[in-house]
């Protein structure tokens, strides 16, 4: 993905509900062993809704850790987060929405 379209999106899609209605994913790069995970944003954004989380791309990153430096003893490290077109990673994903909470998410921002 080209550097303006980025911006361009990053500008747009402030939430995770934003990045899920567009149906792409989120990017998450740990900052210290550089592992990468792809999350479904749909996902994502039900984890979010059902804890009742802040789902601001800014704050997103304080509920993740990446799980290969915590188990090193290296503490919570917070991951960046980007928005991506890239496949989810496969294995541990979230749970997609159930279709109603979906499909009331959709209407929501037709009207
Ligand atoms: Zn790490």
């Amino acid at each position: 993905m080209a550097d303006s379209s980025d911006r361009f999106l990053a500008s747009r899609l402030s939430h995770v509900e934003h990045v899920a209605l567009y149906r792409k994913n989120l990017r998450l790069v740990c900052p210290r062993c550089r592992r990468v995970r792809i999350l479904n944003a749909a996902g994502t954004w039900w984890l979010f809704t059902q804890r009742r989380w802040n789902d601001s791309l800014k704050d997103a990153s304080q509920r993740f850790h990446c799980g290969a430096c915590y188990e090193a003893g290296h503490g919570r490290i917070r991951p960046a987060i980007r928005i991506t077109d890239e496949d989810e990673t496969p294995g541990h994903q979230l749970p997609p929405p159930p279709e109603r909470d979906w499909r009331r998410l959709v209407s929501r921002y037709r009207s």
